[in-house]
């Protein structure tokens, strides 16, 4: 006779819904979010011994060799974002656990989609876990085992309600993230820059800042020496002195794009840092400055800046200029008038957002 100690934690809404696959975004109930697996091999990052019933009901145990089922199994969730920034998470599941086995669940958080993330939390239903600061994505691996190898434990759904969202206070990216092509980029070692001094500080993205040079002008500009010597000038000035190149990237007349410092660090472009992404063109684009952006030179600035909005989730309102924020030229006044249309076309990469 089979045993089935079914746990219906968290929300009992669950077993009322359709098992809709929404692998990447929850489904809003009002303030929750619940989340709904097939646990299909392509919403996993990684499946080691279990499979999905044939109805997708849950997720069971692999069939054995010599038992009915293997005795352990793993399945990892692929990386999923939340509907929205969130300081506490409450972990809600479904599940049946025959005597004889079991079935852990737990969750891991992070502020992007590529990491780092928190260690993993063992959540049993009903478990609620503050964290220190806000995440947007989350990853959950279930492991499934069974001491004889003829009952199995089987998952399934699961559910998640995000609290104490802090958007507006820290002015966190809201935008949709999507995944556009990389543009190509010059690395640090490849136009010789020296190492950073100190240690960085992290952030995230949610501001494009855009900026120019003024001096060098386009005419001055020649190659991966123009941002050597943009580096030197930022760590070795006495009116500067910092950690590093200040900005996150550059671009050049001729349409390179060369990589400052990691756009995932705060960096020395703007008042305040932290959060904003420095976008610096080589050329002096206020007038009487005699430069205009090149086709090449437009066409990074776009390619870079989909790109950016695209994998941190930034709305193309948060494209801005240097002036935007303090009282500066920068990023001249040819550049300033073109934002408007910028913000468009990054939005129609985005997909119309
Ligand atoms: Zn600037």
């Amino acid at each position: 006779m089979r045993i089935w100690n079914r746990k219906t934690a968290g929300f009992l809404l669950i077993l009322a819904l359709p098992m809709a696959l929404l692998a990447e975004v929850g489904r809003h109930e009002g303030d929750k979010v619940l989340y709904l697996d097939k646990f299909t091999g392509d919403a996993a990052a990684y499946v080691s011994g279990v499979e999905a019933e044939s109805n997708s009901r849950g997720l069971v145990l692999a069939p054995g060799e010599d038992t009915e089922y293997v005795r352990a199994g793993m399945y990892v969730s692929e990386t999923m974002r939340a509907h929205r920034w969130f300081r506490s998470v409450q972990s809600g599941w479904t599940c049946g656990v025959p005597d004889g086995t079991s079935l852990d669940v737990s969750f891991r958080f992070s502020k992007s989609r590529l990491g780092p993330w928190t260690r993993w939390f063992v959540m049993p239903p009903e478990m609620e876990v503050s964290l220190e600061e806000s995440h947007r994505f989350i990853q959950f691996r279930a492991r499934l085992t069974s001491e004889t190898g003829y009952r199995t434990p089987r998952l399934e759904s699961i559910s998640l309600h995000f609290g104490e969202a802090r958007d507006e206070e820290e002015g966190l990216p809201s935008g949709e993230v999507v995944e556009l092509p990389a543009p190509e980029i010059v690395t640090r070692e490849q136009w010789g820059a020296r190492p950073h001094r100190g240690d960085y500080a992290s952030h995230v993205p949610n501001r494009l800042v855009v900026h120019h040079t003024s001096s060098p002008s386009a005419e001055q500009y020649t190659g991966s020496s123009t941002i050597r010597g943009i580096q030197n000038y930022h760590m070795d000035a006495p009116s500067h002195g910092w950690a590093d190149i200040g900005y996150h990237f550059l671009i050049g007349p001729d349409g390179l794009i060369y990589r400052g410092r990691p756009e995932t660090v705060v960096g020395a472009h703007v008042i305040p840092n932290a959060n904003k992404v420095g976008v610096c063109l080589i050329g002096d684009f206020q007038p009487p400055g005699a430069d205009d952006l090149t086709a090449e030179q437009r066409a990074s600035l776009v390619d870079l800046l989909s790109f950016l909005a695209g994998r941190y989730g930034i709305v193309p309102d948060g494209i801005k200029g240097h002036r935007d924020y303090m009282s500066t030229n920068c990023p001249g006044g040819r550049i300033y008038e073109l934002l408007p249309e910028l913000r468009l076309e990054v939005g129609d990469r985005l997909g119309g957002s």
